[in-house]
């Protein structure tokens, strides 16, 4: 992977911050997108911009060319079998309350349990409150280990073994640096006819992701964490459930045939699924961030992203009274932590003023940072563009935020 290269091809890059160089390391919240991925929306905008599936004009087939493609492209990113298992989103959010309001208000009933872990993201954990509430069902949570190294294997075995309705775990969260191990969790909850859904809105774009590999039964991810445009997401599902599962949103377009005195008869999915005017614009941007992404190579991108964060764990050690949560070997591009004395929002405030772009806060992960005894800590995470420079800039960073605040 050509850093420099690749680096030339992000504009946001080049911005200046306070004086400073820009150092962007809050790619876990969102990613910047390549020069390629704003030429095709604008491009898209200049001469195929119009709703689609809807006219017969040419603008509205080259609008929904670009919209099908993008399906076609996801679909072999993810090495799903088939596009119409795609369903196009608003993102990962989105995509977890479809299946929570759909399948689970289908599936789920009083007294049944939907299995969680302790490290979800508030998007994978308040959807299922929410319809656990509204049914009467139970949740139980899959513990982590100590400082939250890892999942607790054992208790997910012993839990998916009480066959719970549903298990809906992250595959990467966004404070850890770990993963999860999808693969073998989907394998033991299928073995127990537990149906899986995954949140990858960390994974999706950073790592190969093979849907039918992990074997999950669905799975949520978000275009913005990849380099391609807000304001899109996806479901994929497996195509048996997805036909059996009702709508989620209702109006134009999901719809096969309505009357004015009888119930409405709705389209296939993905149809179904996307009422409305949907994001048009953004999918074409999606379809080209995954192009771009395909030709640095998702296993490039993954062990960068990886190899920085461990270089930043590294350096952080050195600082005293600095505590990293999850496991002592990144497993991902994330590193947070939490700085004795030095509270996150100082720290991140601090960062700004040196043009570093670090997170700070709960990451929408309360109950977790609650149970690791630290409401707030800050965040680094580093994608494909990052450099060893910017890691050590980090550093020093930090070294000086620790020297001020500490006198
Ligand atoms: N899950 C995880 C693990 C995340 O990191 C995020 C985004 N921070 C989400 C879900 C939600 O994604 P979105 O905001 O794109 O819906």
């Amino acid at each position: 992977m050509d850093i420099t290269q690749i680096r030339e091809q992000f504009p946001f890059l080049k911005e200046k911050v306070n004086g400073h160089d820009l150092i962007y390391l809050d790619n876990a919240a969102s990613s910047q997108k390549p020069d390629r991925v704003i030429r095709r929306i604008s491009r898209f905008l200049e001469s195929e911009y119009a709703n689609v599936h809807r006219g017969i004009h040419l603008l509205s087939e080259r609008a929904t060319d670009a919209y099908e493609d993008a399906r076609r492209e996801l679909a072999a990113f993810l090495n799903a079998p088939s596009p119409e298992e795609i369903i196009f989103t608003r993102g990962t959010t989105e995509s977890v309350n479809l299946v929570a309001n759909t399948w689970g208000r289908q599936h789920v009933k009083a007294g049944d349990t939907i299995l969680l872990t302790e490290m979800e993201h508030h998007s994978n954990l308040l959807p299922w409150q929410h319809l656990a509430r509204e049914v009467g069902a139970i949740i139980e949570y899959v513990p982590v280990l100590e400082n939250g190294a890892a999942l607790d294997l054992e208790a997910a075995k012993t839990l998916l073994a009480k066959r719970p309705k549903l298990f809906a775990f992250v595959h990467v969260p966004n404070t850890l640096g770990l993963e999860n191990p999808v693969q073998e969790l989907c394998w033991i909850a299928a073995k127990s006819g537990v149906t899986t859904f995954i949140d990858a809105a960390q994974s999706v774009g950073h790592q190969t992701i093979n849907v039918q590999e992990l074997g999950c039964d669905f799975l949520a991810c978000s275009s913005h964490k990849m380099c391609g445009p807000s304001g899109i997401g996806a479901l994929w599902g497996r195509k048996e459930l997805l036909s059996a599962m009702p709508p989620f949103l209702y109006g134009g377009e999901m719809v096969d045939r309505a009357f004015y005195d009888k119930p409405a008869i709705f389209r296939e999915p993905p149809a179904r699924f996307e009422a409305g005017t949907p994001p048009i614009l953004e999918a074409a941007g999606w379809a080209e961030a995954l192009r771009f992404l395909k030709a640095v190579g998702l296993t490039e991108i993954q062990q960068h992203s990886i190899a920085l964060a461990n270089q930043a764990a590294e350096g952080l050690r050195s600082i005293e009274g600095l505590r990293i949560f999850g496991p002592e070997v990144r497993q991902s591009g994330i590193v947070a932590f939490s700085l004795e004395g030095v509270h996150a929002h100082d720290v991140a405030f601090f960062a700004n003023e040196r043009g570093l772009a670090l997170r700070a806060g709960h990451h929408c992960a309360q109950p977790l940072m609650r149970k690791l005894g630290s409401p707030a800590s800050s965040r680094a995470s580093f994608y494909l563009y990052n450099t060893e420079e910017e890691v050590q800039a980090m550093i020093g960073i930090l070294k000086e935020t620790v020297a001020f605040f500490r006198g």
